[in-house]
């Protein structure tokens, strides 16, 4: 049966003469790959320009197979940043790549379409940087991967300032755990105070954060560290900017 969702276009590529293949995140459906027939005739259906990152309204069949026959889109909002600056477009990337490699196909998540949408339209009109690790933070949380900021992995003591960072068991270790765990990352109190206060703040309160850039060394390599073991994503190939020659060395203890 035919149904309508909004949809973001994480992917598009060109397929034969005439039709696209996309990766789409739908409100109600999750991640689905699509294919338009026909987008490049003249067909009143296809009024959108399926630019990538874009939100439409797609009208398709879902059907128990992994690619899905769109018949109609039009366009519901565009993100001209996104494309046109190209900090903003890594970063757009970087979403739409992890949210492509983490979610499953067709397991829907509320709570991550409007997440995109948020951080979309906050990148598009702010300054990119610190709403790169808002994202990446909360994306984790709401896909089901959440680091543990809050608590010793060990023996789940409340934890305050703690600075000693598990990447294998993907959060931190008090004090007197730490002789247990080898190959921990060690960040300043100001990062962890960060990374606590974006796990733990809603919008539009956690937009508001400043991160120093110090900081956001720190956290990127943490998040970097966390995700390349556990889901194999480069982030670095992303964010040409950051100092990673500080961390890479200082952190390991
Ligand atoms: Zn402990």
């Amino acid at each position: 049966m035919v149904s309508k969702d909004l949809g973001f276009i994480l992917k598009r590529f060109n397929f034969r003469e005439t039709s696209v293949i996309t990766t789409l995140y739908l409100h109600n459906y999750g991640k689905i790959r699509g294919i338009l027939k026909g987008f490049y005739t003249p067909k009143k259906e296809f009024s959108s320009s399926l630019n990538v990152f874009s939100l439409n309204e797609f009208i398709f069949y879902p059907k128990h197979s992994e690619i899905w026959l769109v018949s109609g889109v039009d366009s519901i909002r565009e993100y001209p940043a996104l494309r046109s600056n190209i900090a903003k477009a890594r970063v757009a990337g970087l979403f739409a790549n992890i949210v492509d490699k983490v979610m499953q196909l067709q397991d829907p998540n509320k709570q991550v379409f409007a997440l995109i949408q948020r951080c979309f339209d906050l990148i598009d009109i702010n300054n990119e940087s610190t709403i790169l690790y808002i994202f990446l933070i909360k994306f984790l949380t709401f896909s089901g991967f959440k680091p543990e900021f809050g608590n010793c992995l060990n023996c789940k003591a409340t934890l305050r300032y703690e600075r000693l960072f598990s990447v294998a068991r993907g959060g931190f270790i008090c004090k007197s755990c730490s002789g247990a765990d080898k190959d921990l990352l060690l960040i300043s109190k100001q990062a962890w105070r960060s990374l606590t206060y974006i796990q733990d703040t809603d919008f539009p309160l956690v937009q508001r954060l400043n991160i120093s850039p110090k900081c956001q060394d720190e956290i990127f390599y943490i998040l970097k560290e966390f995700i390349a073991y556990h889901f194999e994503f480069d982030l670095a190939s992303y964010i040409k900017n950051r100092n990673l020659s500080l961390t890479a060395s200082k952190v390991r203890v």
